[in-house]
């Protein structure tokens, strides 16, 4: 395997520590060798199971088994979307409650293997929570810078309770992103995981061939929100391998959704823009509040690729589309996860008959969120009387 620039396709060897183009500033890539897609065989559970796909060693991996979570059906909801066949890989069941632990396992592992002494990211609080998890197991030290106010106290808890070292900006994500780019830049030995690093998304594809091997087929749609949308570039990549390796005989079309204050992608898409910028960018969704996504220019290829969509969703249909999942299929996922819900409400998808939702975080991350647009609660007296007269069954 190499690193290969996804702007000029300049090539770099796997052991050297760099994180963008250093010819053109493009994001990179892992390129696999012709030889990795020969009958690979894939053996236990979870991300390491595809290890012949993956950089890096299993035996020396940093690992709390992530990856293999739910592939659940959508009952209830399916029908009434007229989708024969809807699902949500819930990964909100992976150690750390999102999928950020599928990247994380291998992007620690290539953090040891590179010798590093500090892991550092800028995070709206899953990259946080997930990366401060995997540097105690190792024993290295984690280095957080977060947006000042705007991260999710579930998260926030996580990062604090496995000691990572953590700055609050005065700034937004965007700010974070930068500065912690260049403080790694400029030092050698602090590693960065961001979804700029590109063994993080060779994690996170892992995700596409669980859902192959779940179903047994490849699905007609995947549908996921974007951040810095390296989480659908990674999924893209992940299907087109398990095609090249023969495992499956066609690709499913990948829909991206943003919150209608922070969808910079989807205004690029739109104006067929060479740049991908919001200021200031606004949704209840902590998770995808991200103005200039570091990884746009392959989120664009993986939507124009596979023939997909983009659409954008308000906060209202996040939060309504939440509780729908919550209440009628019990699943509790965070606002941004719920995001792929709310646009195959508002929009529909056309000529599908099996979709996955990707639920990218756990519900508990963000209790605020719920508390803040609930009604105040019903009180009783301990008695029974009182207790009926509050049920309404007086
Ligand atoms: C990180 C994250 C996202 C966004 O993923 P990207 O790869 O940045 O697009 C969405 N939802 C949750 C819960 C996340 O933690
Ligand atoms: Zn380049």
């Amino acid at each position: 395997m190499i690193q290969r620039c996804f702007g000029c396709d300049a090539r770099f060897p796997l052991d050297r520590i760099i994180y963008t183009c250093d010819r053109c500033g493009a994001v990179l890539e892992i390129a696999l060798e012709a030889t990795d897609f020969d009958h690979p065989k894939f053996a236990g559970r979870g991300v390491w199971r595809y290890a012949p796909l993956l950089p890096g060693d299993a035996a020396n991996a940093v690992t709390m088994a992530e990856g293999a979570t739910g592939l659940h059906r959508c009952d209830r909801i399916g029908p009434e979307l007229g989708i024969s066949e809807l699902y949500l890989k819930n990964e909100g069941e992976n150690p750390t409650g999102s999928f950020k632990d599928r990247g994380m396992t291998v992007g620690l592992t290539r953090a040891v293997e590179l010798g590093a002494t500090a892991v550092a990211c800028a995070s709206t609080g899953n990259t946080s929570a997930s990366m401060a998890a995997y540097a105690a197991r190792r024993g290295i030290r984690a280095i957080v810078l977060i947006p000042g106010g705007q991260v999710a106290t579930g998260k926030l808890a996580q990062a604090i309770v496995h000691g990572a070292e953590i700055v609050q900006i005065d700034g937004n994500f965007d700010d974070a992103m930068r500065l912690v780019h260049e403080l790694s830049v400029e030092d050698g030995d602090i590693y960065l995981l961001n979804s700029i690093n590109p063994f993080r998304l060779e994690g996170q594809k892992t995700l596409a061939f669980e859902v192959c091997e779940t179903l047994g087929r490849c699905p007609d749609v995947v549908v996921l929100p974007m951040g810095n949308a390296g989480n659908i570039s990674a999924i893209w990549k992940g299907f087109k391998e398990f095609r090249r390796a023969g495992l499956i005989d066609r690709l499913p079309r990948m829909i991206g959704v943003q919150a209608e204050g922070a969808a910079p992608i989807v205004e690029t898409l739109r104006s067929r823009s060479e740049t991908c910028r919001v200021e200031r960018p606004e949704t209840i969704a902590t998770a995808i509040r991200i103005g200039a996504p570091v990884n746009w220019r392959k989120a664009v290829a993986a939507i124009q690729e596979s023939g997909g969509d983009c659409g954008t969703v308000t906060d209202d249909e996040i939060v309504a589309a939440q509780r729908d999942l919550a209440r009628r299929e019990g699943r509790f996922v965070e606002p941004a996860s719920a995001a792929p819900i709310a646009f195959l409400r508002k929009h529909g998808v056309v000529e599908a008959s099996t979709v996955v939702c990707v639920a990218t975080g756990h519900g508990l991350k963000d209790p605020d969120m719920v508390l803040k647009t609930s009604p105040t609660l019903i009180r009783a007296e301990p008695t029974l009387s009182s207790l009926r007269e509050a049920l309404g069954q007086a």
